[in-house]
C-alpha cells in the first residue's frame, strides 16, 4: 500500500489500552500555509519516547501520529525566497514548534515556548493531519528550525539527529574544556543511543575517560567502540571510577527493566550511585526518568556538602540541532554509527518494526514509507 501523489499514508496511535491500538490510513495532503514546508519522510526511526507511549507508561493525547526522529525530503515550501530551500532538499527539522517571540523562547529555552507544538505527540484533530513521522508525508510548521543534512550522512544515521542527538548535545553544551587543568572524567548512567552519544560528545569534547554502564549487559558490547568504558551497573575497574571522583554524572536510565540476571536497577539505585561518584563541585545531569514514577531518594545536604549542581534536560533548542548535524558530519567516519541501526522495515509492517524495537536488540529500528 502506498499513498498517490495527493494522498498519505499513516500510522495512528488509537491509545495503549485499546485494540487494536494502531491503524492504517490514507489521507488527503492538505493545501500548505504560509511558512510550511510539506516533506517526504524518507526514514524515521522509533524512539525510546514512542515505545513507552505505546506501552501506557507515558501518556500522550490520542489519537495521535507518533515518531518524531526523522530526515525528510523537500517536496514544497512556502517559506521566503531567501530561505535557501528547494524542492529535493533532505532536512532534519527540530522536534518542536515554538513562537519565538514569548519570553521562555527569547530565554533560548524554545522547547518550552508557551505556544509549542510537538511533533509525533499531538492529539490529530482534523483528517488531514500529518504532524508525526510514522507516515508518508509530514508537514512542517512556519515556526520550526530545520537544518539540510549533508550528502555524506545516509537517511539512518541522520535520522537520530533530531532527538537523540540534538538532546545530548543539549546535555552536554558548555563542558568542553571543563577541568582542562587535570584528568577528567563522566559516568553515564545507561547505554542506549543518548549515552553512546555521550561517550562520543564527551571524547570528542576531552574527557579523558568516559563510563558508561547499564543493567542489561547486552548493550554494553557498543560502548568501547564509541569512546567509552562499558561497566555493568554497580562495577568498578582498575580504570576507576572511584567515589567523588567523576566531574560530571549524566543520568540516561529511562527504566529498563530487562537485566541480565534478577537484579532490577531502580531509580534509587541510579542516583544514590551517582551522588556517590560526583566530585565536590560536580555536575549531575538528568535526561531519562521522564515518568511519573522518578521519585528521588536524595538529602539536600548531599547536594550542599559536595557544593553539586543538578540540572535537568528536556529536548533542545534550534541551535542545538544545527550543532548535532555539524558533530556528526565531522565524527560520522571516525565511530561505526552504521551499527546502530537495523535494516529499514516498511511503513506497511510498523507492528513487526516495533516489536524489534521492544526487545532492544538495535539502538534504533528504522521505518521507510
Ligand atoms: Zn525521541
Ligand atoms: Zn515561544
Amino acid at each position: 500500500m502506498f499513498a498517490g501523489s495527493n494522498r498519505a499514508l499513516r500510522v495512528v496511535f488509537l491509545g495503549s489500552h485499546v485494540d487494536p491500538f494502531l491503524i492504517q490510513e490514507e489521507v488527503p495532503i492538505p493545501e500548505l500555509k504560509s511558512g510550511e514546508i510539506l516533506g517526504k519522510i524518507r526514514m524515521a526511526t522509533i524512539c525510546g519516547s514512542d515505545l513507552h507511549t505505546i506501552s501506557g507508561r507515558r501518556k500522550e493525547a490520542v489519537p495521535s501520529i507518533l515518531g518524531h526522529e526523522g530526515v525528510i525530503e523537500l517536496i514544497e515550501h512556502k517559506r521566503p525566497a531567501d530561505s535557501g530551500l528547494k524542492k529535493g532538499d533532505r532536512l532534519t527539522f527540530h522536534v518542536v514548534n515554538c513562537c519565538g517571540k514569548c519570553e521562555r523562547c527569547k530565554d533560548g529555552l524554545q522547547q518550552k515556548c508557551l505556544s509549542l507544538f510537538k511533533y509525533g505527540h499531538a492529539a490529530i484533530m482534523k483528517n488531514s493531519e500529518l504532524n508525526g513521522c510514522y507516515a508518508s508525508h509530514i508537514i512542517i510548521h512556519s515556526g520550526t528550525h530545520v537544518v539540510k543534512v549533508p550528502d555524506h550522512l545516509q537517511d539512518r544515521i541522520a535520522s537520530p539527529i533530531n532527538c537523540a542527538l540534538a538532546t545530548m548535545i543539549s546535555a552536554v553544551s558548555g563542558l568542553n574544556g571543563r577541568g582542562s587543568n587535570r584528568e577528567t572524567s563522566a559516568f553515564i548512567q545507561g547505554c542506549g543511543l543518548l549515552g553512546i552519544y555521550g561517550c562520543v560528545l564527551l571524547r570528542e569534547a576531552g574527557f579523558n575517560k568516559v563510563f558508561c554502564s547499564d543493567v542489561n549487559v547486552d548493550r554494553l558490547d557498543m560502548v568501547q567502540k564509541f569512546g567509552g568504558i562499558p561497566l555493568q551497573a554497580g562495577q568498578r575497574t582498575s580504570e576507576g571510577p572511584e567515589d567523588s571522583s567523576v566531574d560530571v554524572v549524566i543520568e540516561i536510565y529511562c527504566g529498563s527493566k530487562k537485566t541480565s540476571g534478577t537484579r532490577v536497577c531502580g531509580v534509587r539505585d541510579v542516583i544514590s550511585e551517582g551522588i556517590t561518584l560526583v566530585r565536590p563541585g560536580g555536575l549531575y545531569v538528568l535526561i531519562g526518568m521522564v515518568h511519573p514514577d522518578s521519585k528521588l531518594d536524595l538529602t539536600g545536604e548531599q547536594i550542599i556538602r559536595k557544593c553539586i549542581t543538578i540540572k535537568g534536560i528536556h529536548n533542545y533548542s534550534p541551535q542545538h540541532l544545527d550543532e548535532a548535524v555539524s558533530f556528526l558530519s565531522r565524527t560520522y567516519i571516525k565511530y561505526p554509527y552504521k551499527e546502530l541501526f537495523s535494516q529499514p522495515f516498511k511503513l506497511a509492517d510498523f507492528q513487526t518494526a516495533l516489536k524489534l524495537a521492544q526487545q532492544q536488540k538495535f539502538y534504533r529500528v528504522c521505518v521507510v514509507p
